[in-house]
């Protein structure tokens, strides 16, 4: 079917164009068909403005001018392009900064361009960041509404409109319809083709809106039944199924170094009960940073090895893997639980047998126990792990390679789920010999509709408040005038013998964006202000042996400043660390801040949350002085989804599903509902499941697919 025809079969597609639209997730035509225009940006040519006419209410508005003048200011550090355009009636200003700047190269005066923005109440004919449009030919006369398109590289809008013009024509030949017969009958939604041809080149606003309306619907609608679908396969397999806590469980339990919490105690009730059922377990544990979810897992894990199974747990670094491994070894060790270790980059036995160093010393010990072994060799830990020798493995993304075979895998936990998607969850799943019980931890809270859309295949388990004994943190805003004030508690803190982390948005300086880069800071800050005290810098880019020595010494406590980016932000835990300090704390979200905040405030010492802030913006700082005024996740979660939208903080992407094109978690909560309850009945008939099917593999994108093959 042409649907899945290259993009290159369009005329005037060449290899550089192709490139071009690859970068935008376009690779075939129904890539580009489904590539759908700006909501918003449409030019509706019934409403082309004279600068007299612009009204200062914030409102988007459209008209055409000449450029009668590009200034390039730079002030300070910042930088920015003026345009000052005219028409037959007046003058205006528009104001254009980073990431824009480049148009004041594009255009030159006397050139008619198309411009889109909004004028501020009392900011008469002034527009700042307008969308600039090179006037095409014909306009001002064309009639109707056009598409206007994210583009990227040398594409430009009537490019993109040609070819979309074009793969309309195909798709009005012969398109077959993507909802299924039950649903149109139901609804009174657009036919396909015509929904397409009204998105891209609506014929009226009132079309526009029902095109809409209908791939929003049809998005979630092929989501959700992907979801069910997914979890009625797995319903369908049996799992091996686990006895009552037995001496092992107890054992472990009893020698935890704290007593679980009423909340700990409910949520492992959950899900022993899962795990002595011959059903698979589907389940994910919602806790808040630092509520102790780890204990938990610990339980399900030496459940699994108390009834003769092998189980994993994954987490998303390999900082995060090494501390479980560390954690668990402790929790485990009193049952007797052999546990291992896997992560990327471990050597094989072979290379080191030609260079004669292969001893019985190979084998690490990590405790003096025999139980808890550090594998040196990868080839060592996954024949005992195929020869049913671990109990227990721990790792990271590792887990996922072909050769990681277990003799029973039973149980698989992973942890901080929003870095590991549904089709990463399948692939360890696959690597039971039946059905696999699944514990996904997770430290976001996320609000019902939203669970419904990325967690459509799971069970819920909350787990509500903190181990006792916390001191609340204290959080606070700072200014760049108060940056010494900052700089003085670092070093105080330091020299009380507690240890600090400074986060910083950016690796390394950027052109693009305005932000200190932890690179710079690190730089100005350890022969200055911190002379004489021990820093370190660690960040993405570096080695994991690197990363993993640098993380050691801070945990053991001979760094006493740490300076990183968000590689430290989830799960990191070293009790001693007093305080956390943001560069640029207006560039994260309010649930990633509350992560980030979540690595202080662990032990028995009173922490605290320094923010800079490098903006006077109101709307961000009101933002941060959300966080600073609460400390409940799924309080912060959904304020940071109301402030910045589900897109940004939520991305499905991370999830694993498909991003969404058009539908908006959020705002589209209704067709959520009503798009989960007729895939239900899509999904539940026996007849219409193969319909179902079908659509679903044709829609989604690949990645999303391998859980229907799996
Ligand atoms: P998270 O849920 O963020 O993964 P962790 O499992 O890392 O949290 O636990 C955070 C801290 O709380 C750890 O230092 C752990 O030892 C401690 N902790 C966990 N459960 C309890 C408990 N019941 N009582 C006291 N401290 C606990
Ligand atoms: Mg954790």
């Amino acid at each position: 079917m042409w649907w899945k025809d290259s993009i290159t079969k369009l005329s005037g597609v060449g290899i550089k164009r192709a490139a071009d639209l690859e970068r935008l997730g376009i690779a075939t035509i129904g890539d580009l068909l489904y590539f759908y225009p700006r909501q918003g940006a449409y030019l509706d040519y019934s409403e082309v403005k004279t600068i007299r006419d612009l009204v200062p209410d914030g409102s988007k508005q459209l008209f055409k001018a000449k450029i009668f003048r590009i200034n390039n200011v730079n002030r300070g550090k910042r930088s920015f392009v003026t345009i000052t355009v005219y028409d037959n009636t007046g003058y205006a200003d528009l104001y254009l900064f980073a990431g824009q700047r480049f148009l004041g190269r594009k255009f030159k005066p006397e050139d008619e361009v198309l411009i889109s923005g909004r004028v501020k109440a009392g900011r008469l004919n002034k527009m700042v960041s307008p969308e600039l449009l090179q006037a095409f030919d014909g306009d001002g006369t064309t009639p109707g509404i056009l598409p206007v398109y994210s583009l990227t590289g040398s594409l430009t809008q009537n490019v993109m409109r040609k070819l979309v013009h074009e793969a309309l024509t195909i798709a009005e030949q012969d398109l077959p319809e993507s909802l299924p017969k039950r649903v149109l009958q139901k609804t009174n939604f657009l036919p396909r083709t015509e929904a397409l041809k009204n998105i891209h080149f609506p014929v009226s606003k009132e079309k526009l809106n029902k095109a809409r309306q209908r791939f929003i619907f049809e998005e979630l609608f092929l989501l959700q039944c992907g979801l069910l679908y997914y979890r009625q396969g797995m319903e369908a397999q049996r799992a091996w199924q686990f006895a009552n806590d037995g001496i092992k469980v107890q054992t472990v339990i009893k020698n935890l170094p704290f007593d679980l919490t009423d909340a700990q105690k409910k949520v492992w009730n959950e899900i022993a009960q899962d795990l002595e059922t011959s059903r698979p377990m589907h389940r994910i544990l919602q806790g808040d940073v630092g509520s102790g979810k780890t204990a938990v897992a610990a339980l399900a894990l030496v459940k699994a090895a108390e009834n003769g199974y092998q189980s994993c747990i994954m987490a998303p670094t390999e900082i995060l893997a090494r501390q479980h491994f560390e954690t668990l070894s402790n929790y485990l060790q009193p049952a007797g639980i052999k546990i291992g270790l896997l992560v990327g980059g471990m050597h094989k036995r072979a290379q080191s047998i030609e260079n004669g160093v292969c001893s019985s010393g190979d084998m690490e010990l990590w405790h003096d126990n025999i139980a808890v072994k550090q594998y040196k060799y990868r080839d060592d830990l996954l024949q005992d792990l195929r020869n049913g020798e671990i109990d227990v493995l721990v790792g990271t993304h590792a887990l996922l390679q072909d050769d990681v075979v277990f003799k029973a895998l039973a149980l698989v936990v992973t942890d901080e789920q929003h870095r590991f998607g549904v089709e990463q969850r399948a692939k360890l799943v696959a690597k039971g010999e039946i059905g696999v019980h699944t514990l996904v931890m997770t430290a976001t809270p996320i609000p019902r509709t939203l669970a419904l859309t990325v967690y459509g295949d799971l069970d819920i388990s909350k787990m509500e408040g903190l181990p006792p004994g916390r001191k609340p943190i204290k959080t606070l805003l700072y200014s760049e005038q108060q940056r010494e004030a900052v700089y003085k508690g670092i070093r105080h803190q330091a020299e009380l013998g507690h240890q600090v982390y400074v986060v910083c948005p950016l690796v390394e300086d950027s052109e693009e964006v305005v932000a200190r880069s932890v690179e710079q800071v690190y730089l100005e800050m350890k022969e200055t202000v911190l002379k004489g005290i021990s820093t370190a810098l660690i960040h993405g880019k570096m080695k994991s042996l690197e990363k993993d020595a640098i993380m050691t010494d801070f945990a053991n406590g001979k760094i006493s400043v740490l300076f990183s980016t968000t590689v430290i932000e989830v799960g990191v835990n070293v009790p001693n660390a007093t305080l956390m300090v943001v560069e640029n704390a207006e560039r994260f979200g309010l649930a990633q801040l509350h992560q980030l905040r979540g690595r202080v405030g662990r032990g028995t010492e009173q922490s605290f949350c320094a923010l800079m802030v490098g903006t006077e913006d109101s709307e961000a700082i009101e933002r941060l002085q959300i966080l600073a005024s609460s400390e409940d996740g799924f309080y912060l979660a959904e304020q940071d989804l109301r402030l910045r939208g589900a897109g940004q903080l939520f991305g499905l992407r991370q999830h694993g599903l498909p991003d969404l094109h058009i539908a908006d978690i959020l705002r589209d909560t209704d067709i959520i509902v009503e798009a989960r309850k007729m895939a239900q009945e899509c999904v539940s008939n026996d007849t219409e499941r193969e319909e179902i099917k079908q659509l679903v593999q044709m829609q989604l994108d690949e990645r999303f697919q391998m859980i229907f093959n799996s």
